[in-house]
């Protein structure tokens, strides 16, 4: 039985694998520039945020109806489930759908059908957060957000800004996160991936999230470090995604022993595993392998992701009940 574990930044396109990919292109009469799967997976090698953000937005015309997002989510539930995962916070880019025509109820409904099954099928509680492309304008985000009130407290419980962040400061969204803050959703945002650690700061002073996703750059700031650490703001990274994006040259070099030095609150989670090279369970044990973790360390980030999550207190506490009891297998037959 692998580790339970939360997973906390996870975008559901990320998770679009390359033979779902060319089934719903067959399926809805999309012809993809890749002759098969294997020439897709070669395309993966990605030299930066924005290499894999082209590859990224280019696949997602296959997502047309609400049986693809249905059937996009219910795969990601049933690889999650076998990885360990009990609950997951899930993303999505509602601006990269509708701006194919494809309609914001289509792409809701059609997840939530998945999700609201993932309990019963595969013991996956989940929360839906709406993100933001930073790279798009404020008006659209507005736009965006207002059009999504029908869900608001129902199946969207967050926000959250992701897509190309450099020269795209936290700030430019101050509006729509106050307007989430005032409709009770809760708040997240990647920032110090490639951006600075000054627009951690600034995610934190000016949009008034929660969560920082990713957060790597905050190492660079001890100010910042101690204010993380003393708010107990959680960090969602994202090991597999770092080197595959270039932001550490491998894992060995990764910082999060320094991290869990400084007593921040980390949790390690998959990103986009269908482009990165692994779900949530495959970021565990790449990083306890690469970095020697011993299994205390791995069961204090599996706590960190459920004390980070937006669970309700009775089942995160019955979640951590479980961590604290797990027993891992021997080192050698190890699955995190
Ligand atoms: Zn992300």
């Amino acid at each position: 039985m692998p580790l339970p574990k939360a997973e906390l930044h996870l975008h559901i396109e990320g998770t679009l694998e390359p033979e779902l990919a060319f089934a719903l292109a067959a399926r809805n009469g999309v012809t993809l520039p890749y002759a098969d799967t294997e020439e897709l997976r070669r395309a993966y090698a990605f030299t930066d945020l924005q290499s894999f953000l082209d590859l990224y937005y280019a696949l997602m015309a296959v997502l047309r109806t609400e049986e693809d997002f249905a059937e996009l989510a219910e795969a990601y539930l049933a690889r999650a489930a076998a990885q360990g995962v009990r609950h997951a916070e899930i993303f999505f880019d509602p601006q990269a759908h509708t701006a194919r025509g494809v309609p914001l109820a289509v792409v809701v409904d059609g997840l939530g059908r998945a999700l609201d099954r993932g309990e019963e099928r595969h013991g996956v509680s989940t929360r839906l957060i709406m993100c933001f492309l930073r790279d798009e304008s404020a008006e659209s985000a507005l736009e965006t957000f207002e059009a999504a009130r029908p869900w608001f407290g129902g199946r969207i419980t967050g926000i959250g800004l992701d897509s190309a962040e450099v020269g795209h400061p936290p700030a430019k969204f101050r509006e729509v996160y106050r307007r989430a803050a005032e409709a009770g959703l809760h708040r997240v945002a990647h920032a110090g991936e490639e951006g600075p650690a000054a627009y951690i700061t600034e995610a934190l002073d000016v949009l008034g999230v929660e969560r920082i996703d990713h957060g790597l750059r905050c190492l660079e700031d001890p100010a910042l470090v101690e204010r993380l650490v003393r708010e107990r703001i959680p960090l969602t990274l994202c090991p597999l995604s770092n080197v595959r994006l270039r932001c550490v040259d491998t894992l060995a070099d990764h910082p999060l022993p320094a991290i869990l030095d400084a007593g921040l609150l980390a949790t390690v989670n998959s990103d986009d595993p269908a482009y990165f090279g692994g779900y949530a369970g495959d970021n565990f044990d790449a990083l306890a392998e690469a970095l020697g973790l011993d299994d205390e360390t791995l069961r204090l980030l599996a706590a960190n992701s459920f004390q980070a999550s937006f669970l309700p207190e009775e089942r995160r506490a019955a979640l951590l009940a479980e961590v604290a009891a797990y027993e891992f297998a021997p080192r050698a037959a190890v699955r995190a």
